[in-house]
């Protein structure tokens, strides 16, 4: 048995939760046809995703079609998610893009693509909704070929002949690869292949699905089909195609290596699901996880048919669920990883909002439940008011409230409210400054000396630390608590913000000695401990901070967008109005959108791409104007990469704990 993990991916209603319902209808998987709209579908398990329509986690359901079993691994569709999509791909064999016959081409489809292209991911479309009114299969692929394989080197393999388009009559006839046509899109990257078919007796079906599975798998050919996931046109057509023309799963190594895409909270603890690429994984084996904590795996389960079934072993292609890795993390790995599979770092969010619980008497359940999810999954971040009983959650955008809501709602049963999303700002030094405390003088009540010297650093830097002081010159336990009080204090910088970038210079240090006097115990009043260190760091830090100065900065956004030409002067306003700025605009090469069908005379507009910056503050507003300006054509991808002093009165963020640049209030909170 051969085994394909299939992704489907697709932009937010082109129909991949029905087509997903209709593969394993089928293929005999599901005895019933459940409805997206009736929201009685298999995948779709939050309610975020029944009310929206959209899939913003990761689910899996198996079919077998001959001797291949297929495990579609249902993958996020919104931008929002782009960091859980990528994720998600790094389980995958091969992927299908999802394209509606109606409208066509969307801008998230061109983000889906791109993302597959630069992962390499193979990759076959399937054109749905050929039943529906409008349905214009013929524009769809031509569109397909201009926005997304011109550019891309990728050669489209159309497979489905469509009659009765728009119709709920419409029918699916599919092409055989030996087709004439089919042929000419084989040979001209496969040099044999033409030969062949300039040879008597001509191409056989076993020479074009040779050729045809070797090129899809490097993804220089695209097969694209066409149906209706409603009615169930052309389906049949795709299950037969897909487990032939995709590539199988294949062992990548001989040690262990398993992708964790995804962790699931229940009442029974935390299962990490995993996608096999080497070795072999038992119920009790000992496996190391992606901090390198070997723990004991108490349970196994595969994806099958039949739904998860209890497996003794798991083997290279397999899609397993597993109990007993508390350390485990999405995106993390099981044994080795494989190189060209580990997901990019992201740059981190730079939104962010408070939850509340809607009912105040569970706020303790909230903060462990918020705990649990940050833990498991690097692209949640907290901020925790301890004093003020707040905790504030990073985001990437709108969506991932109500995605974060549902999963509190759902696994931990606390229903949460949502404040007003604010972007987070940094604070960059300015100058140099310097503050020194001597344990001699008692002008603080620790019985520590310190001094430092604080100075900017590059962006992107962190913290460096550098000693003007021996090294030996205190025990290591009072350097390591001094570096732990020098980040407490960059963390809430003169303004409130985090100042991740920092030189800072340690000029001074001293402590008391442990009394070792005869029959005299450890006396805590005149012995240096590390907590005086670690109080008094922040303090020094914070002064010499006020010398240096700090300038509060926001965060701003590359961006690339594709837009209609004649939409140009429009968005090119916003955009300044917005404080973006645009770098460079050019002609997309053969990108030329065209409405209808053959015999209509098609419309033609020229694509024009720019790329620029954008204050993330600005980010929002502009999403929600890009349809109406560029006839829903506006393709806008962007990410965080740089952050620019703010103009104006800088916002502030209130501090969580006590002020260091306040000794009174300091000391009393943070007493010897
Ligand atoms: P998703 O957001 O991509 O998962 O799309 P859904 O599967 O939720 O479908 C979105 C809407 O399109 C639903 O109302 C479906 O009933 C409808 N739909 C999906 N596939 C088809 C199709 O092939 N033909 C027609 N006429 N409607 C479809």
């Amino acid at each position: 048995m051969h085994t394909l993990n299939l992704g489907i991916l697709a932009h937010v209603d082109a129909g991949k939760t029905s087509l997903t319902e209709r593969l394993l209808f089928e293929a005999g998987a599901i005895p019933e046809l459940g409805s997206v709209d009736a929201g009685t579908t298999r995948t779709d398990s939050m309610d975020v995703e029944r009310r929206r329509g959209i899939t913003v986690r990761t689910n899996v359901a198996s079919f077998t079609v001959g001797d291949v079993q297929v495990n579609l691994i249902d993958t996020p569709g919104h931008s929002d998610f782009i960091a859980e999509v990528e994720r998600s791909l790094a389980a995958l064999d091969a992927a299908v893009l999802v394209v509606s016959a109606v409208e066509g081409v969307q801008p998230q489809t061109v983000v889906l693509w791109r993302v597959l292209r630069r992962l390499g991911v193979p990759v076959a479309i399937f054109i749905n909704k050929i039943d529906r009114r409008g349905a214009a299969p013929g524009w769809a692929l031509a569109e397909i070929g201009r926005r997304l394989a011109a550019g891309s080197g990728a050669r489209m393999l159309p497979l489905t002949d469509v009659a009765a388009a728009g119709s709920s009559g419409a029918v699916a006839t599919p092409i055989p690869l030996t087709h004439p046509a089919a042929i000419d899109v084989l040979a001209s990257g496969d040099d044999r292949l033409l030969r062949a078919a300039l040879e008597e007796p001509g191409v056989t079906a076993a020479m074009a699905l040779r050729s045809a599975r070797k090129q899809v798998g490097c993804g220089a050919v695209v097969p694209v089909t066409a149906g209706s996931a409603l009615t169930g046109a052309g389906v049949p057509g795709l299950l037969a195609t897909l487990p032939r023309l995709m590539p199988w799963a294949q062992a990548a190594t001989r040690a262990l290596s398993a992708v964790i895409y995804k962790i699931e909270h229940g009442d029974r603890g935390t299962l990490a699901h995993c996608r096999l690429f080497g070795g072999e994984l038992r119920v009790r084996d000992r496996v190391g996880t992606a901090d390198a904590r070997a723990e004991v795996i108490t349970s196994l389960e595969r994806s099958t048919p039949h739904g998860w079934t209890k497996a003794s072993v798991a083997r290279p292609g397999d899609v397993v669920r597993m109990r007993g890795l508390g350390a485990a993390r999405t995106g993390g790995w099981v044994g080795e990883a494989i190189p060209g599979r580990v997901t990019r770092q992201f740059p981190a969010p730079a939104l962010e909002s408070v939850v509340e619980p809607v009912d105040p008497a569970r706020r303790g359940r909230l903060f462990s439940a918020l705990k649990e999810l940050a833990e498991a999954d690097p692209l949640i971040n907290l901020r925790v008011d301890e004093e003020r009983g707040e905790i504030a959650v990073s985001l990437y955008g709108e969506v991932q409230k109500e995605v974060i809501a549902d999963l509190l709602a759902g696994q931990f049963g606390v229903a949460v409210a949502f404040r007003p999303t604010v972007t987070v700002h940094i604070e960059r030094i300015a100058g140099t400054g310097s503050a020194v405390a001597r344990i001699t003088e008692k002008t603080t009540p620790y019985l520590a000396t310190l001094g430092f010297r604080v100075e900017r650093a590059p962006a992107g830097s962190g913290l460096v630390c550098d000693l003007e002081v021996e090294r030996g010159s205190m025990p290591p336990a009072f350097f390591a608590a001094t570096w732990e009080g020098v980040r407490a204090g960059l963390a809430q910088g003169l303004s409130g913000w985090a100042i991740p970038d920092a030189r800072v210079v340690l000029t001074h240090t001293g402590y008391w000695p442990r009394q070792s006097a005869m029959h005299q115990k450890f006396n805590k009043n005149i012995s240096s401990v590390g907590a005086d260190f670690r109080y008094l760091a922040p303090v020094l830090i914070h002064e010499a901070l006020r010398q240096a100065r700090t300038a509060v900065c926001e965060p701003v956004e590359t961006f690339h967008l594709e837009i209609p030409a004649r939409a140009l002067p429009a968005v090119t306003s916003t955009i300044a109005r917005l404080s973006g700025l645009i770098t460079g605009t050019s002609a997309v090469a053969g990108a030329v959108l065209a409405r209808g069908d053959a015999p209509k005379p098609p419309r033609t507009t020229a694509v024009v791409a720019l790329t620029g910056t954008l204050p993330t503050r600005s980010v929002q507003s502009l999403l929600a104007q890009l349809p109406e300006q560029t006839s829903g054509e506006g393709v806008f991808t962007s990410e965080v990469t740089h952050y620019t002093p703010v103009a104006g009165a800088p916002p502030a963020r209130p501090r969580i704990g006590p002020d260091p640049l306040n000794r009174e209030e300091w000391f009393r909170a943070r007493p010897r």
